[in-house]
């Protein structure tokens, strides 16, 4: 195992990467990998794209950083860019998806604070979801393993069964300031909301005024075949939060609010010191250039069947996959056997595929991933499932 001074937070597998070309990731002996992790959803683009590549060696060699005292010309340009493409109007930058995520719970508790009824800063959060690992994230993370050694969290949070239309309402009152949900739970296991219960969250948000939050940091950005996941829903959200794929490798986030949201906040109330800066922002619009405009996102349905077509044969035959999970290219493969030793089985086969939720193994290629590299990955992926023992 190596040995060095960084915290041991990961379990890591026993290799050092060190470049990367498409969806193909190199070791530093040379030994290459196909890589459908893609950096958990962050690659979106692949590895050294030249889109990405040109806007930070562009960006770079005229402005990296100024602060956000200051306006800069990309920022704006980028979150232009993202309201094109969606039912909204502003939009926050940030780092991470667990600060968009902090961001959003910031606005809706705002948002409360602003209505003349007491102490309404209640958040409701779905059971088995994923938000981050900050206190204020972790603290609407519905799964008590992260949550456990990391006690007393923030007041004011009730956790409700995913898709239980009665829990829901249940819990719901004129205390309640935000209501967070994935549209898709990508840590959970690829579990995708019903229809029935966006709505219902939807029209209890109307009913109660309080805001809904898309957490689509994971199945955002093109992944289920539009920019945005809940344009494949049938409700919009208020508040949508975004990171992994917008900087296609680069660190940004960002928070995007409607206008029922965006007049919460006020200069004072949030802030964050690289969010917006330059560098970033240029990447994220070169990013979003390749998505929207030149017809990465367009191809992703296919793509999509495709996997689905062979994962389904795959199924058939060796009665080692329970079910096929998701939408676009957040697919998961809810295994009978034990997804770990699945992964390091196909790790050694020199496939990169990571675990999610109850015993499923998660496929996240880059979006603009060829036919050819996903037959390629499937291959080993059927040969690691005929060795796999149930
Ligand atoms: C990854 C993830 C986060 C946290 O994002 P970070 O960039 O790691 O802070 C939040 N929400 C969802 C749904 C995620 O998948």
């Amino acid at each position: 195992m190596i040995e060095n001074c960084v915290m041991n937070t990961y379990g890591r597998y026993d290799v050092t990467f060190e470049k990367g070309l498409g969806c193909k990731i190199y070791d530093t002996d040379g030994n290459e990998y196909v890589d459908f992790v893609s950096g958990v959803a962050v690659n979106c683009l692949g590895h050294s794209h030249p889109a990405i590549i040109n806007a930070i060696n562009t960006q770079s060699s005229k402005l990296i950083h100024s602060s956000n005292y200051y306006w800069n010309t990309t920022h704006t340009v980028l979150a232009q860019k993202l309201v094109d493409n969606c039912d909204h109007n502003k939009v926050f930058f940030c780092n991470s998806g667990t600060e968009s995520v902090e961001t959003a719970l910031k606005i809706a508790r705002k948002y409360g604070t602003l209505k003349n009824v007491e102490n309404k800063n209640v958040f409701i959060y779905m059971d088995n979801s994923f938000h981050g690992r900050s206190i204020g994230a972790l603290s609407v993370t519905g799964q008590e393993k992260y949550q456990k050694d990391f006690r007393p969290l923030i007041d004011g949070v009730r956790k409700v069964n995913f898709n239980d239309i009665n829990d829901l309402e249940k819990n719901f009152d004129e205390s309640v300031c935000g209501i967070i949900i994935e549209p898709i739970q990508g840590e959970g296991g690829i579990n995708i909301a019903n229809a029935e219960f966006l709505e219902k969250a939807r029209s209890l948000c109307d009913k109660y005024d309080a805001l809904l939050i898309f957490d689509e940091v994971q199945c955002g950005m093109g992944r289920l075949g539009s920019l945005f996941a809940y344009k494949k829903f049938s409700v919009i959200p208020d508040v949508i939060c975004i990171a992994k794929g917008l900087g296609g490798g680069f660190p940004i986030g960002a928070t995007i609010t409607n206008v029922k949201a965006s007049t919460a906040f006020v200069p004072g109330d949030h802030g964050s010191t690289f969010g917006g800066n330059p560098l970033g922002s240029a990447v994220g619009v070169a990013v979003l250039t390749e998505l929207v405009d030149n017809g990465v996102i367009a191809g992703i349905e296919e793509k999509s069947l495709h996997i689905k077509e062979r994962l389904l044969k795959i199924k058939e035959k060796y009665g080692v996959i329970d079910e096929i999970k998701g939408m676009g290219l957040l697919i998961g493969i809810k295994l009978i056997a034990d997804t770990k030793i699945f992964c390091k089985l196909c790790f050694d086969k020199r496939l990169l595929v990571i675990a999610a939720g109850d015993n499923v193994v998660r496929l996240l290629p880059p979006l603009n991933v060829s036919k050819t590299d996903i037959d390629g990955a499937l291959d080993i992926l059927e040969i690691a499932i005929s060795e796999t023992k149930v």
